[in-house]
């Protein structure tokens, strides 16, 4: 039984809902009472529900895999405006107890409850959205919720052992198949190797993956795939598989579809998001992160025609031993000579199609005071 004491009202998105009450509202959230609660994690969930509504239509069969207090499936059935066939599973028996607590008390009856390991769930049967959003690495849910992902079905995944994906801490290479590297723009690395992983995973049981949305927040990677089934499609997404080159001494970096010694990868060499899914999400004015997702939505746009691999400022300035102006500033600058864009990934990054050696001279001929190119 949940003992009610122990919990404790929250607001989120539209939903009033109970949580444990000791939940960690900075940091990583807890497990009290042995139901998570991660008030962070807002941003995601507003992610969420964004994407959802713009994508699944009415009827779709949604499994929220890893429920814990089923606040994420809650908010699918309250916010989403098209009536969806909702599974809320968990594996905790007291995760269980409190959403369906919650799901009694907003009278949220049409959303199925499920106690089960996801993994049997998900290969018994068939969603078009299957949320996997475990503690640490996502690896062990992969393989089944592509076979059960119907055919352009989406999985949504999150990924929160980012040190491993980053190449901070080791076991990339055993968990995702793929070479990290410690380089500047570590993130995106870490990003298109989860994406990578995914995709050739897909590819092995004749599965095409294709990003919709592609990103790293707070300490978490979060990814949402397109499945299709199909050999071709599945032989036609690895041709987006590549690897990425970084020199440490002249700092440039390339993408190729061949390795070559020291290169990351395998991983997603093609875009990060898709622009028609983006361009179908909106902004809630109920969402708690509205002023933030704003801000990601525009940069993500942005980012969706822009090439691989981010230049960030810091390392532009340590390298060329000048204080940096603001990114606007020099992008302004920067955009009278060739395309720019900005990267959610560095508050400091830019993307551009040009080389580093284009960049620093260009730089070094406004900001470098007496000092010449090169
Ligand atoms: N999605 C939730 C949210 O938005 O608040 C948070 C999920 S929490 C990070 C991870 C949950 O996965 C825990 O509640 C845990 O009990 C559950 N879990 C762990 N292993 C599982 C498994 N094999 N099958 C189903 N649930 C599992």
């Amino acid at each position: 039984m949940v003992n009610q004491a122990l919990l404790e009202e929250i607001a989120e998105g539209k939903v009033s809902y109970l949580v444990p009450t000791d939940y960690n509202r900075k940091g990583p959230g807890r497990r009290t009472g042995g139901v998570f609660y991660n008030r962070q994690m807002q941003f995601n969930r507003d992610v969420c529900i964004s994407f959802i509504d713009a994508v699944c239509r009415k009827g779709c069969r949604i499994l929220d895999a890893m429920g814990a207090t089923g606040i994420r499936s809650a908010r699918i059935a309250v916010e989403t405006a098209r009536d969806m066939d909702i599974t809320c599973n968990d594996s905790s028996t007291e995760a269980v107890e409190l959403m369906r607590l919650n799901f009694s008390r907003l009278g949220l009856d049409e959303v199925t409850v499920s106690r089960r390991r996801a993994q049997a769930l998900l290969s018994e049967e068939h969603f078009d959205y299957i949320d996997i959003d475990p503690f640490g690495t996502p690896v062990s849910f992969i393989p089944s919720a592509l076979l059960s992902a119907r055919n352009r079905g989406v999985i949504a995944v999150t990924a929160t052992d980012a040190a491993v994906l980053c190449g901070s801490a080791r076991g990339a290479l055993r968990r995702y198949l793929c070479r990290p590297l410690r380089a500047p723009f570590m993130h995106e690395i870490g990003l298109r190797c989860l994406a990578g992983y995914i995709v050739r995973m897909a590819a092995s049981y004749d599965l095409a993956a294709t990003p919709l949305l592609s990103y790293f927040a707070d300490h978490y990677f979060r990814l949402y795939v397109r499945i299709e089934r199909g050999t071709l499609k599945a032989e036609r997404s690895l041709g987006m598989i590549g690897y990425a080159h970084h020199d440490p001494v002249s700092g440039e970096r390339t993408v190729d579809r061949t390795p070559s010694s020291g290169a990351a990868g395998p991983l997603w060499i093609g875009p990060l998001h898709d622009r028609e899914t983006l361009s179908g999400m909106h902004v809630r004015e109920w969402f708690g992160t509205y002023v933030r997702m704003e801000r990601q939505m525009k940069i993500w746009r942005e980012e969706c025609i822009a090439p691989p691999l981010h230049y960030s400022m810091d390392e532009l300035a340590s390298r060329l031993k000048i204080s940096m102006p603001e990114r606007d500033s020099l992008m302004d600058y920067l955009s009278s000579l060739f395309p720019v864009y900005r990267t959610h990934l560095d508050p400091k990054g830019i993307r551009t199609a040009a080389t580093l050696r284009e960049v620093e001279e260009a730089i070094l001929k406004k900001y470098g005071g007496g000092r010449g190119a090169y």
